[in-house]
């Protein structure tokens, strides 16, 4: 099996739970950034605390690129998701043939390969529709 690596450390963690992405919020006034911020972009604070952010959001808007870009290969995904701590992510989405996507459903972080890069996969973190069945 190719070695994983994370796209940028320390953004996302998997546990048995699933995905989590990990933001940083400002000790002073409370605002959350992801990525995370060296210093609260918003106060000038320099105290910062990580967080982890909710698994599932609302898809606020996304776009079907058709084409092709330096990673991924047309069709792809991305997508704008809204959290409940009031942060916006801007990610992959995954798409799959049976699943179509509509801006307010609900949408689940996952931990997924991005690419291959020499002998290394890239992984990073994606979003997909919640399945209702399961
Ligand atoms: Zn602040």
């Amino acid at each position: 099996m190719a070695e994983q690596v994370p796209i940028r450390e320390g953004t996302f963690k998997e546990d048995k739970t699933g995905a989590i992405l990990l933001a940083n919020r400002c000790k002073a006034c409370g605002q959350i950034f992801f990525p995370k911020s060296k210093f609260c972009l918003s106060c000038v604070h320099k105290e910062m605390e990580e967080i982890e952010l909710s698994q599932r959001g609302i898809l606020y808007s996304y776009t079907i690129g058709h084409m092709p870009s330096s990673h991924f290969k047309p069709p792809y995904a991305i997508g704008y998701i809204d959290l409940p701590e009031k942060v916006r992510i801007y990610a992959p989405l995954v798409m799959t043939a049976d699943q179509s996507f509509q801006v307010g459903m609900e949408m689940v972080a996952v931990i997924d390969k991005l690419w291959e890069e020499d002998d290394k996969e890239i992984i990073g973190y994606k979003f997909k529709p919640v399945d209702n069945a399961s």
